[in-house]
Parts: structure tokens; C-alpha cells; sequence
């Protein structure tokens, strides 16, 4: 047994360069073998708008669910090394054309507000390639820390400039 517990955690997934769709789907099988980490669910894979500079290409995102035991900072450094293995360079503008971009979004109920790790995710709230595949994954009454419930969430934001993957 670990001394830690297994907590469910979401992670957003986001590519716009080399094969987006490639880039994504294999992300999906590197978290499923993650140290001390189950991959439970995946959402469709959608395309999306570029938010930020609009003069890049549309993006693949989806979200994933996995238990894992992983404390939090040590999940965000798997995360960054899946992103430095897949090219991603970070440098230039923000928001700017990546090959790989996977954030945090909820782990378990916990707010978490560290220089280098901010949970919830920041901008998870308002952004329709985030709250949609989330909803495919996670009920209606998921709460949210400090935003609210998915659901209510949801209500507020567009599906405009997003088109889920069939
Ligand atoms: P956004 O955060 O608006 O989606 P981004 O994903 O393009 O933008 P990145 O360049 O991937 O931003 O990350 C910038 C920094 O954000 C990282 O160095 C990381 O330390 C920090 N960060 C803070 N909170 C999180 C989080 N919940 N998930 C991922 N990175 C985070
Ligand atoms: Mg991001
Ligand atoms: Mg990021």
C-alpha cells in the first residue's frame, strides 16, 4: 500500500501541431501507464478554435479521468515530461501553436494554489474545449471549487468553435 490515496484527478489535453490527433491519442495511452496511476475514462476527441492568437491551426482537445496516486506536484512533472516528449517547445507566445499540451484541471476536491500549480486550472470555467469533453466523463453535478457545478458551468459557454470527433 502507498501512504497515498487514490484520487481522481481530470487532465486536459490540447495539440495543434504535427499530427494533432496522433499527438493526442497517444498522450491518452502515456497517461494510462503513468507510475501509480489508472486511466478510467477518456472523453471524445474535439476540434476547437484557437483561443489566443487566432493565426494558428485548430486544435484537437479532449479531457481524461484517471485515479491516481500521484501527489499533485509530482503528477504536474509526469505531465510536463509527457509534453517535453512530445516536442513541445516552450518558448514564443502565449497561448501560441503547441504539439502537446496537457494541464490539470480538478484533482479530487482540492484547491491548490502554488506558484507552479494552480487547481482547478485557472481558465477551466469559461472554456467550452474544456467544460464539453469534461461533461462526457463527469455528472452534471461535479463540483468545481470556487466555480460552481459543471452543469451550471456548461450553461454559460458557447459550443461555438468546437465540433466533437464522431
Ligand atoms: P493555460 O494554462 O491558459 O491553458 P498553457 O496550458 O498554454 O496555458 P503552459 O505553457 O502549458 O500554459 O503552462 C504554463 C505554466 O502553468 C506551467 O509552467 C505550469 O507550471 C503552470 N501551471 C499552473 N497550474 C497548472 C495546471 N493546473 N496544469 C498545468 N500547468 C499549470
Ligand atoms: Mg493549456
Ligand atoms: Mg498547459
Amino acid at each position: 500500500m502507498s501512504e497515498f490515496e487514490r484520487v481522481t484527478a481530470y487532465v486536459g489535453l490540447g495539440s495543434n501541431l504535427e499530427e494533432p490527433l496522433s499527438q493526442v491519442k497517444e498522450a491518452e495511452t502515456e497517461l494510462a501507464y503513468l507510475p501509480d496511476t489508472d486511466l478510467t475514462a477518456v472523453s471524445s476527441l474535439y476540434w476547437t478554435r484557437p483561443v489566443g492568437p487566432a493565426d494558428q491551426p485548430d486544435f484537437i482537445n479532449a479531457v481524461a479521468k484517471i485515479s491516481t496516486q500521484l501527489p499533485a506536484e509530482k503528477l504536474l512533472d509526469e505531465l510536463q515530461l509527457l509534453e517535453q516528449r512530445h516536442g513541445r517547445i516552450r518558448e514564443g507566445v502565449r497561448w501560441g501553436p503547441r504539439t502537446l499540451d496537457l494541464d490539470l484541471l480538478l484533482y479530487g476536491d482540492m484547491t491548490i494554489d502554488s506558484p507552479r500549480l494552480k487547481v482547478p486550472h485557472p481558465y477551466l470555467s469559461g472554456r467550452a474545449f474544456v467544460l464539453y469533453p469534461l461533461s462526457e466523463i463527469a455528472a452534471d453535478d461535479l463540483m468545481i471549487p470556487g466555480a460552481g457545478m459543471l452543469g451550471d458551468l456548461l450553461k454559460e459557454v458557447s459550443d461555438d468553435g468546437i465540433e466533437r470527433i464522431d
